[in-house]
């Protein structure tokens, strides 16, 4: 039976103040699909996850994102929200004077807005986001403070995974999830994120470390270098990552 896909990437070619970062990216990732994005630091994971949210600053010079057979290359990165692309960021923002609930709630209501859904009232969005809040381990206190303001690495990356859960996108893309968590805390957003895996989404992985990978087995794993992927494997790939290194791999 052929899957249906959600997104395709083909020959994207992006650039910053006229620096060439993304050189001929090809990437198709169907519904159900779990795919890991390795490589190098500065090879091009993040700026590959923000172009296909809609990053301003990054221009698309060549090639197509096309998402559910609708290219995308000139949305807001609003509109992709809405369509159902989620970003965890790698250092995700602190917005002083926004309070965590509120940003949540503006978030969850500004996509059913757009998908013709009735939004949610603040109290029936506070028993919402209490029932979600529990099931990734973080205490509601985080929901009155401020958006990432004085969180700890772990606890921002569990913000994002809160969102990511609230806002149940068609592609969730995480760049780095792992990093700045202790053992125990990727094991628990490991499972959650998981447990939102399904059969219609799909999730986008992008980390350098095998471990993140032991937890969530991933169909695929790219080899990003300069910009392109280089190398496609399964999910063994990240073991002979871990023992021989990226240029064993890809040379
Ligand atoms: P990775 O996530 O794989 O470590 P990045 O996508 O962050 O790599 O970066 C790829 C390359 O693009 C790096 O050389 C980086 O310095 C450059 N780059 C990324 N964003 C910018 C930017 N805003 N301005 C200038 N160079 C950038
Ligand atoms: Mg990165």
């Amino acid at each position: 039976m052929n899957k249906i896909n959600i997104l395709t990437i083909n020959n994207l070619h992006v650039s910053i103040d006229n620096q060439s970062i993304i050189n001929g990216l090809n990437l198709s990732i169907n519904e159900g699909e779990i795919h890991a994005i390795m490589g190098k630091n500065g090879s091009g994971k993040s700026t590959l996850a923000k172009v296909i949210a809609g990053h301003p600053n990054y221009k698309i010079t060549k090639g197509d994102i096309i998402l559910k057979g609708e290219n995308i290359n000139s949305l807001e990165p609003d509109e992709r929200a809405h369509k159902g692309i989620f970003l965890g960021f790698q250092y995700p923002v602190e917005i002083p004077g926004v309070s965590n609930a509120d940003f949540l709630r503006l978030g969850y209501n500004s996509i059913r807005k757009a998908n013709k859904k009735t939004e949610l009232d603040p109290l029936s969005f506070f028993d919402l986001i209490n029932k979600k809040i529990q099931t990734v381990n973080m205490d509601s206190a985080f929901l009155n403070r401020n958006v990432n303001e004085g969180f700890s690495g772990g606890e921002k990356k569990k913000n994002e995974i809160l969102q990511m859960s609230l806002f149940k996108s068609m592609i969730s893309i995480l760049d780095e999830i792992d990093s700045g968590l202790d053992i125990d805390a990727l094991k628990s957003i490991s499972n959650n994120i998981n447990e939102q895996k399904n059969k219609c989404n799909a999730l986008m992985l992008i980390t350098h470390y095998q471990r993140l990978l032991d937890y969530i087995v991933p169909d695929y794993i790219h080899i990003m270098k300069r910009g392109q992927i280089v190398y496609t494997g399964n999910s063994t790939t990240a073991q002979r990552i871990e023992q021989h290194g990226y240029d064993f791999i890809t040379s």
